[in-house]
C-alpha cells in the first residue's frame, strides 16, 4: 500500500516514517513550504529534511514556490484562528497530490506533535479526504514523541524553535522574554 506523508520537518518525520514502514507501507514524503517563515528558516528545514531523507532512503516531493503572501492574506484579521487555515491548506495539498499520484492513503506528521491540536487535524483531514476522494490514514503518532526527540538529537538534526509561521515565531520569543502576546 502506498501512502503520502505530509512532512512539516525532519524531526517530526522520524517516528511516523518508522511506524508506517513497520506497518509495511511504501512511504513517500511531501514537504509543504508556504507556512514556514521566513524563507531562510524554510530553507533550513528543507535542507535538514533532504539530508535525513537521503540517509533513510525516503523519496520526497518538495512543494514548488513560496507563497508567504498568500498565507498571510488568508489569515490576516483571523490570526487567532490561523491554524485552522494552515492545517486545511497543508492537508488539502497533500490529499490532492496523493490522489493525483494514485496513492492509497495520505497522512501527516502533524499527528506526531504534542504541540498541535490532534482532534482538529483529524477532523479537517477527514473532511478533506471526503472532498478530494482519497482515504486519510489516522494514527496518533504522539505515542512516539520522546523516541523521535531522542533520535533527532542523536542524529544532530536541526531542531526548530517555533511552529512555522511568523506569528508563531513572535509568540515563541515573546514567551521566552516573558512578554504577554
Ligand atoms: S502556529 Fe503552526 S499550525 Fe498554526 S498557523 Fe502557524 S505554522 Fe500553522
Amino acid at each position: 500500500m502506498k501512502i503520502l506523508l505530509h512532512i512539516c520537518c525532519a524531526p517530526c518525520a522520524i517516528y511516523p516514517v518508522d511506524e508506517l514502514r513497520a506497518e509495511k507501507f511504501e512511504v513517500m514524503g511531501f514537504f509543504y513550504r508556504h507556512n514556514i517563515h521566513p524563507l531562510t528558516e524554510c530553507i533550513k528545514r528543507e535542507e535538514t529534511l533532504k539530508s535525513y531523507a537521503n540517509k533513510i532512503g525516503l523519496k520526497i516531493i518538495y512543494q514548488e514556490g513560496y507563497d508567504l503572501e498568500g498565507f498571510i492574506r488568508n489569515v490576516v484579521f483571523r490570526e487567532k484562528q490561523r491554524c485552522i487555515y494552515c492545517y486545511h491548506s497543508r492537508l488539502e495539498a497533500a490529499a490532492k497530490l496523493a490522489r493525483h499520484g494514485n496513492f492509497d492513503f495520505f497522512t501527516t506528521t502533524l499527528l506526531y506533535s504534542k504541540k498541535q491540536t490532534q482532534d482538529t487535524i483529524k477532523e479537517i483531514a477527514e473532511s478533506v479526504s471526503r472532498s478530494v476522494g482519497i482515504p486519510f490514514y489516522y494514527k496518533d503518532f504522539r505515542t512516539g514523541w520522546n523516541i523521535g526527540i531522542e533520535k533527532s538529537k542523536q542524529l544532530n538534526l536541526y531542531r526548530q524553535q517555533y511552529c512555522g509561521c511568523i506569528y508563531s515565531e513572535k509568540e515563541r520569543y515573546y514567551r521566552m522574554l516573558g512578554v504577554k502576546c
